[in-house]
Parts: structure tokens; C-alpha cells; sequence
């Protein structure tokens, strides 16, 4: 049997529109299921045509309201009280996210749920400060900016990291002075339902954060709606690709945080025992299922052996299973269609002449849940599929490597460009690799050190444009330039 009994029920899932819980008009509704127990955690309203119709009606009135012309103090103080009641319900918070994901309590707690209140503190105090453009043309003329919201704004996301994304978009569209629709992943969409209460109770006015649950159709009819200026969304590159289309013939702004396939290289003056513990975390943290994971580890010829019998006996303490166990450092995968997806990689990998060093199937005595088994895969071709696609699973290849242009060949020789990191002792070699990294990230003897005011994003397919401080800002403003002749 698995979990600890918890105080904390899961929610049934309504939308949210014009600071209301409403059920969809049809009454269609969907099953949502835990994926470490395979029991229905409750229902989610399905939203069609009428939800998203509906939901934009009042997000388009709220843009003529009161929430853009506030002062920007008290804005801000709105946001930052969104960010302090996300604290205050952190346990909650946190619950529902690992009973929505399958990932450790621990890890929602400490990282997703804390994230999420900083990214609403982070723009409460960024918001204060942007300023826009002056200049003195001699004496002619003084050219100045003037920024407003964009206006409504669609939020599309993922199941990863359900609440700490949602927020990441949500907070700066809102301290820009947008109004937005939300539409969470159908997978996993208890936090934000909580979340679209929690704004209405830090004082956001009714109609500023709209929800609408459901499936890719439901985003479908988000991205294409006439009455939306701007769709912020972060999922797979098909998806990215798809949105574009639907968005086109109303020529909407865009910003995309796509799919990755992020390459670890390790040469071979790295601290080992660095790498080790740092390349544990970035294969397979949360499942492995972030997008900055670094699945392709690729290993200096000379410390190849050396790297792999530590990293594969580090592999192989890690405890997967009940993600309510405080002890567990592998949860579940986030449902049976994913858990499907990443072991159809497994069953690949042998046919593409790869070799398992631990894993390779699904959680040995687990009966129920979407537990695989951290994967440590070598012995693929560089053009095998298991090295070139996004598996988004507890599972990494591992290749070797004898000189500095041969890997960086192999490392850029992908659609993907979102992360990397590097592992060296020299720094000349580590600046100059970085800057031949095809990716939009890139960290040296480290990983996931983030500051919220550095670009974020992907280049190639893993993304359009960057999110985090000025860059957000940048997506959710529009600038009028006005020009006084002297
Ligand atoms: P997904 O693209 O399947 O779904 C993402 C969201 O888009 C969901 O809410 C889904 O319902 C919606 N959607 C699906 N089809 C749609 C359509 N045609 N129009 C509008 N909306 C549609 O992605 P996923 O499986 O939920 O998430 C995993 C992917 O997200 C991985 O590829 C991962 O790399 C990527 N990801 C990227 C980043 C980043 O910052 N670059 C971060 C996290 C996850």
C-alpha cells in the first residue's frame, strides 16, 4: 500500500471566470487521476467553446477596468500578497501538486511551491523599478516611451511543474497590467485552481485571472480566439508549432518555451565528485521530467569508465517510489500516456544496439503507479532516436568523447538548443566552449542555478523568445514611442 495518509483532500476542478468557480455549461466533465496510486483524485470540468468564449468576454471587460490604472504601489502590493498567501498555504499547495504529478513531496514543497511565491515577490519588487527610454534628439526633438499591457493575455502550461510555471507567466503578466485566461494542463489541474482564488483574495478584481480547464481543443480555441493579444506558452515543440499556426491569422505575440534534449559534458580535469552529485540531479530530478534535464551526458574518453561506475552505483541508491515518503528521491511519472511514452524508449534503446547499466524498466514489485526505474543507457549511436529525442523520463544516454570539437559537433548537431552545462577545471576551455553552445542556458560546473532577472528560453526548436526580468516585461508590454518637436 502506498502513502501516508494525508489531512489534505484533493479538489474537484472548476473554471474560474469573472472571479468565479463555474462548471462547464454541457456538464462534460474529466477523471483525474493520482499517478503513484492510480486512484481518481476527483473531476475536472472540460471547457469548450463557450468556457473559453466566456472567460475571454470577461478578461477583455477587465482590461478597461481598474487593474491597469492602479497605482503601481498597490499593484505591486497585490502581488506581493498573492506571493505571501501561496506561503501560507504551501502545504496545501504542495500536497496537491505531488497528488496531481507523482513527484516527492519534499521537492514540490521546497521547490515548486516556494518558486511559485517568489516568482509573485520577485515582480512585485521588479515592477517598481521599470522605466522606459528618454532622449534628447540636439535641439529638435524628445523622443519617450510610454509602456501598457499588451492586453488579454492566454497562459498555456504544462504538467512538469504545474503551479512554479503557471506563476512564472502569470506574475509578470499581471504586474504589466494584463488580463489573462489560464489554461493549465489537463493532467495535472489542482494548483492552479487554487491559485485563481488565491488572486481574488489578495485583491485582484474579478475578470483580471480567468481559468479554463481541458484538453489540447480547449487551448485550441485560446490561441485562435480573435479577442486574445498575446499567448504565453510552454509545452512540447509540436504543440509550440501547432499554436504558431492557430495564432497566425490573428497575428498574435508570441513567446515559447519549447521541448530540449540538454547536453552534460564532462571533460576530464572536472571535479568528479562535483559532477557526480550535481549529474544525480540533473538526470533525475523530478522524474527527469524538467526541461532543462540533461539527458545527453557526454564523457571524456580518459575518465569515461571512472564516471560511469560512480554515477551508475550513485543511480542505483536512489529510492524510487511513494512520493509521500519524505526518503523517496524518484516519484511517479505523471500518467499512464507518459509512463507508455518513456517505456516505448526502453523497449528502443536495446533494438538501437544500446546497453542498460541500471534500469531500464519499469519499478521491479510495484503494482500500481508509474514508477520506472532510473535508466543509465551507453552504448547508442550518435543518431540513435534515444540520444536525439525529448524522452522527459528518468532516463539519460551516456557517450564518450576524446576532443573539444567532436563534442561540440555532436552536442549542436540537434533542433533542440535550450540548456547545457559543462564540467571543467580550466576556465579559458570552459568560456570557450560556452560560447559554441547552441543553447539559450548554458551552466559551468553547475546546474538550475537560476536568478529570476537573467534571460530564460531556448533557441532553435526548444523556444521564441526569453522570459525573467526586463525580458518578461519586454512579452508583456507594448511601447508607444512620442516624439515633441522643440
Ligand atoms: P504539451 O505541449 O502536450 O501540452 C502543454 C499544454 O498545451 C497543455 O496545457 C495542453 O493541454 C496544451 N495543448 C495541447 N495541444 C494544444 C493545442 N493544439 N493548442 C493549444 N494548447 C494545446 O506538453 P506537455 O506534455 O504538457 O509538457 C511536456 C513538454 O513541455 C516537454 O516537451 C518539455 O520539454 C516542455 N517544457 C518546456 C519548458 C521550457 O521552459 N522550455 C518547461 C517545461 C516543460
Amino acid at each position: 500500500m502506498l502513502a501516508t495518509e494525508t489531512k489534505v483532500k484533493p479538489i474537484d476542478c472548476y473554471h474560474y471566470i469573472d472571479g468565479q468557480y463555474v462548471p462547464s455549461k454541457n456538464g462534460k466533465t474529466f477523471e483525474n487521476v493520482n499517478p503513484a496510486t492510480e486512484e481518481v483524485l476527483g473531476v475536472v470540468s472540460e471547457g469548450g467553446k463557450e468556457e473559453v468564449d466566456l472567460a475571454i468576454k470577461a478578461a477583455r471587460k477587465a482590461i478597461k477596468g481598474e487593474w491597469r490604472k492602479m497605482p503601481l504601489r498597490k499593484r505591486s502590493a497585490i502581488l506581493r500578497k498573492i506571493g505571501d498567501l501561496i506561503l501560507e498555504r504551501k502545504d496545501e499547495l504542495a500536497m496537491l501538486e505531488t497528488l496531481d504529478t507523482g513527484k516527492p513531496l519534499w521537492l514540490s514543497t521546497n521547490v515548486d511551491i516556494d518558486r511559485a511565491a517568489y516568482n509573485f515577490h520577485f515582480f512585485a519588487d521588479y515592477m517598481i523599478s521599470v522605466g522606459n527610454e528618454a532622449y534628447q534628439q540636439d535641439d529638435i526633438a524628445i523622443h519617450y516611451s510610454v509602456s501598457r499591457p499588451v492586453g488579454v493575455v492566454g497562459l498555456i502550461n504544462p504538467w512538469n511543474l504545474p503551479l512554479l510555471l503557471m506563476t512564472w507567466k502569470l506574475a509578470p503578466a499581471l504586474a504589466a497590467g494584463n488580463t489573462v485566461v489560464m489554461k493549465p494542463s489537463e493532467v495535472t489541474p489542482m494548483t492552479a485552481t487554487v491559485l485563481a482564488q488565491i488572486c481574488t483574495d489578495a485583491g485582484v478584481p474579478d475578470g483580471v485571472v480567468n481559468m479554463v480547464h481541458g484538453f489540447g481543443e480547449t487551448g485550441a480555441a485560446i490561441t485562435s480566439h480573435p479577442d486574445v493579444d498575446a499567448i504565453a506558452f510552454t509545452g512540447e515543440t509540436v504543440t509550440g508549432s501547432a499554436i504558431m499556426k492557430a495564432a497566425a491569422p490573428t497575428l498574435k505575440k508570441l513567446s515559447f518555451e519549447l521541448g530540449g534534449k540538454n547536453p552534460n559534458i564532462i571533460f576530464a580535469d572536472a571535479n568528479m565528485e562535483d559532477v557526480i552529485e550535481t549529474t544525480l540531479r540533473s538526470s533525475f530530478m523530478n522524474q527527469g521530467e524538467v526541461c532543462l534535464c540533461g539527458s545527453r551526458i557526454y564523457v571524456e574518453r580518459s575518465i569515461y569508465n571512472e564516471f560511469l561506475e560512480k554515477f551508475v552505483a550513485k543511480t542505483k541508491e536512489l529510492k524510487v517510489g511513494d512520493p509521500l515518503d519524505p526518503n523517496t528521491n524518484v516519484g511517479a511519472l505523471v500518467s499512464k500516456e507518459h509512463y507508455n511514452k518513456v517505456l516505448s524508449y526502453l523497449e528502443l534503446a536495446p533494438q538501437e544496439g544500446g546497453t542498460f547499466l541500471t534500469g531500464g524498466k519499469p519499478l521491479e514489485g510495484s503494482e500500481k503507479g508509474y514508477f520506472v526505474e532510473p535508466t543509465i543507457i551507453t552504448g547508442l549511436g550518435r543518431n540513435s532516436r534515444c540520444v536525439r529525442e525529448e524522452i522527459f523520463g528518468p532516463v539519460v544516454t551516456v557517450l564518450p568523447f576524446d576532443t573539444e570539437e567532436e563534442v561540440l559537433e555532436q552536442v549542436n548537431d540537434t533542433h533542440y538548443g535550450l540548456s547545457a552545462s559543462l564540467w571543467t577545471g580550466d576556465l579559458k576551455r570552459a568560456h570557450r566552449v560556452a560560447g559554441q553552445i547552441e543553447a539559450g542556458m548554458i551552466w559551468i560546473n553547475t546546474w538550475f542555478l537560476r536568478d529570476l532577472r537573467t534571460p530564460f528560453g531556448g533557441m532553435k526548436h526548444s523556444g521564441i523568445g526569453r522570459e525573467g526580468g526586463a525580458h518578461s516585461f519586454d512579452f508583456y508590454t507594448e511601447l508607444s514611442n512620442i516624439t515633441i518637436k522643440l
